[in-house]
Order: C-alpha cells, then sequence, then structure tokens
C-alpha cells in the first residue's frame, strides 16, 4: 500500500513546518527486488553494508544479491541473533565488523536490529535504509534508539533511516508472536496519544492534531483487521506494518517519542528496569498491548470514580515521593531522580488542571472499552494479561504508581496523583 511521504511535509495547523528526513517509505510485495533502484534514485553510491541476524540472513544475502547486480559492492555484517539486544555490546561488535569504507547501511531485522544499526550510522555519520522483517515495534523509521545503556534503557539520538522497504511477502510471514507482539505496539497508540492530548490541555505542550488523527484512524483500521492478521492475510498485515510506520515518522516529525508513548509505554520500561520483577522473556509489543489494556482500565476506573469530576476541590500536588522511589528503585534511584529534575508536575497549574477536565472526560469516554480491545487482542493471539508475560496480579498496583516515574513525561496516570481519590482511584 502506498505510504504518502508528503502528508505531513510543509506548514501545520499545529505551527510547526513539519520536516522527514526520511525520503521514501515502500510497503508492498516483492519490495526487496527493488533495492538496486533505490540506491541510484538515492544515490547511495557503492559500499552497502547489509546489517543481519541470524534469522534474517536469508533476507540480507538476497539484499546483497539484488544490490550486487547492479555492480554495488555490497558486504554482510551478520550479528549472532543469541542474547541480541540494542547495547553497548551490539554497538561495539556491529562497529569492529563495519569495514572503513562502508557507504552506507541496511537493517534487515527486528527493532534490535534497526536500533543498533541507525546508531551506529549515526555515529558514523552513514545513511542507512530501514527493511523491517517483521511487522513488531514502531521505531524502524525513528531518529532515536532505544537503548540499554550500562544497564539502564536510554532513548540515545540516532540516525534515522533515508528510506524504508517493507516487503509484505516477507513481514507477512514472520513468525506470528512478532505480528501479535506488533498489534500490541499499534494498539497503543490509544492510550499514548490520549497521554499526548491531555498534557497538551494541561501544560499547552505542542500538540498535533494532524498527526494524531492520522494516527488514530490508522489504529482503528488495524484493529478492524485483526481477524485478517491472526490468518496471515496480506492486507491486514500491511495495514499494521503501515500503521507501525506512520507512528515512527510521526515520533521523527515531532522530534521525540511523544505521540507513540506514554503511559502504557511507562509500565513497559518500568518492567524492564526489574525494581519489582524478575526478567520477564516478553517482547516490547506485548508488553505494551498489555500496558494499554491496564492504563485503559485505569483511565475508565478514574472516569467512573468521578476523580475527572469538575465540581471539586483545586488539585494538589505534594512534590516527588522520595522516600517511596528510594525504596522501590534501590540503584536506580538517582536515574530516576535525574529523570525528573525538572519534575513535570510542578509545571502543572492546578487551575489549568481543573479547566481542562471536561476535555479529559471526553477524551477517557472516547477510549476503546478495555475489556472489548482485550478480547480483541486474545482472538488474535496476542497476550493481554500480566500472568502471561510471567507476572503475577499483585504487581499491578505498584506499577501503576512506579511507571510514571520511568520517564520525566506528562501522562493522564502521572496527573492523577493531582487529583485526591473520590473513590478506588489510587
Ligand atoms: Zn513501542
Ligand atoms: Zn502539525
Amino acid at each position: 500500500m502506498t505510504f504518502d511521504i508528503g502528508q505531513f511535509s510543509g506548514e501545520c495547523a499545529c505551527g510547526e513546518t513539519h520536516k522527514l528526513a526520511t525520503r521514501e517509505i515502500i510497503i508492498e510485495s516483492g519490495a526487496i527486488s527493488g533495492f538496486a533502484g533505490l540506491a541510484d534514485r538515492l544515490e547511495l553510491g557503492d559500499g552497502a553494508v547489509v546489517v543481519c541476524d541470524d534469522n534474517t540472513r536469508f533476507c540480507a544475502e538476497r539484499i546483497a544479491e539484488i544490490l550486487g547486480r547492479r555492480m554495488h559492492r555490497t558486504r554482510l555484517a551478520c550479528l549472532s541473533a543469541k542474547d541480541l539486544h540494542a547495547d553497548e555490546h551490539a554497538v561495539a561488535l556491529l562497529d569492529g565488523m563495519l569495514p572503513p569504507d562502508a557507504g552506507w547501511l541496511v537493517a534487515a531485522g527486528d527493532g534490535t536490529i534497526h536500533d543498533t544499526t541507525r546508531f551506529v550510522a549515526k555515529e558514523r555519520g552513514t545513511p542507512f535504509v530501514a527493511f523491517p522483517t517483521a511487522a513488531a515495534v514502531d521505531a524502524y523509521v525513528s531518529a532515536t534508539s532505544a537503548m540499554t545503556w550500562h544497564g539502564y534503557k536510554v532513548t540515545a539520538p540516532a540516525a534515522a533511516p533515508v528510506a524504508v522497504v517493507a516487503d509484505t511477502d516477507i513481514f507477512s510471514s514472520a513468525p506470528y508472536r512478532l505480528t501479535a507482539s506488533g498489534l500490541g505496539e499499534a494498539l497503543g497508540k490509544y492510550t499514548s496519544l490520549a497521554d499526548w492530548k491531555v498534557a497538551s490541555l494541561v501544560t499547552g505542550e505542542p500538540y498535533c492534531e494532524r498527526i494524531a488523527s492520522r494516527i488514530g484512524e490508522a489504529a482503528d483500521a488495524v484493529r478492524a483487521e485483526m481477524p485478517d492478521i491472526r490468518r496471515g492475510g496480506r492486507d491486514g498485515c500491511e495495514r499494521l506494518m503501515y500503521t507501525l510506520l506512520l507512528s515512527g515518522t510521526a515520533m521523527q516529525l515531532c522530534g521525540s517519542s511523544r505521540p507513540a508513548s506514554g503511559a502504557e509505554h511507562h509500565l513497559s520500561h518500568l518492567w524492564e528496569l526489574e525494581v519489582i520483577n524478575p526478567r520477564l522473556g516478553a517482547l516490547h509489543g506485548e508488553k505494551v498491548g498489555i500496558g494499554a489494556i491496564i492504563v485503559l482500565e485505569r483511565y475508565k476506573d478514574l472516569l467512573k470514580s468521578g476523580a475527572l469530576a469538575s465540581d471539586r476541590a483545586s488539585p494538589v500536588y505534594g512534590g516527588l515521593p522520595t522516600r517511596l522511589l528510594r525504596a522501590k528503585f534501590g540503584d536506580h534511584y538517582g536515574n530516576i531522580v535525574a529523570e525528573n529534575t525538572p519534575d513535570p508536575l510542578e509545571s502543572v497549574s492546578p487551575d489549568a488542571l481543573l479547566a481542562a477536565l471536561p476535555e479529559i472526560r471526553e477524551i477517557v469516554a472516547g477510549l476503546p472499552d478495555p475489556a472489548a480491545l482485550a478480547k480483541q487482542m486474545e482472538d488474535a493471539g496476542c497476550k493481554t494479561t500480566l500472568r502471561e508475560i510471567g507476572l503475577g496480579d499483585g504487581i499491578l498496583r505498584d506499577s501503576l504508581e512506579l511507571s510514571p516515574f520511568v520517564r520525566a513525561r506528562l501522562t493522564l496516570q502521572r496527573l492523577s496523583s493531582m487529583l485526591p481519590p473520590r473513590g478506588a482511584a489510587l
């Protein structure tokens, strides 16, 4: 399907002039065979190195062969898939594998291969082309890398791809667990978009209605296609890949992950820190999908309990709960405090929050019903419960309480601590 790269370019009603570094996005069957033409069109020149792991080596070899036919000298850099993470080890390994005359890179693989490649591409000042082999995450087209750096999760500046080539024949036949994980990632946009809008209402943070509504529509389209995606249907899988790439494009346009990452991602990031839980084997989108269901339930509860009612006492904020954070985050406490300095809640005026409540109630009322979404996800083979990723239900309360502090980003969940409970709210 066509991805209109120009749809957000230029001046926008939001006041920004949006600009994309990515020049082409191709999503179609057989897209891989267009690699040589793409290299010519974008004048990428000679000396491509295709980065892959053992699982995606077959794609990398085909790309090298296609480029080789047009006299493009191409080499492979194949990382071992075992224990591969986007961290300082993978970066050093890839950097050591690249020849000094590497002209441009292709990331042929999943999110880890992309995060590692884009980080190295930025450091070396080398262009790179994204070749996602599964519709699993939305970061393929973003300009930041989600890295683990000496044990701590960071969002590192990285290169945006000059082009994305997504071959439906390849990503629609990826192991289904990856596709199901991509569904969780795509459906997580409901809560991330709600958090973005809420934050903009309360603090005046930049918000783009055009970008937000396109992502919202794309998430709705994915939701409608879930039975087809479950069957491995190409149209449904293309719709999913389109939505993930659109979300990544939005991150690039906004210069941050704001449109694509809200309270549902904060839950995932908290579990990745392993401060209240053991190491999980779950995929990113599995955690995000479950996070989205939890956050939807939480937001609907806020609405039901009257915590978002306007006829209440003025909201109050008591500052960072440092004792709690020190007790729960342990060795990560210093990082958590640094992340939350300045504290995003301190910029929130109680009056502005009170004034925004009617619109916040509307936003929450417009969110999908969590039980209905969970059922659809379950039918589509997605993980939907904490237990399925190795967490007990007892972790829920701590997860909701602590996760807002893993990122200095305003979400409704973080704001809710300024709204003392009327009923059952935390
Ligand atoms: Zn994500
Ligand atoms: Zn805009």
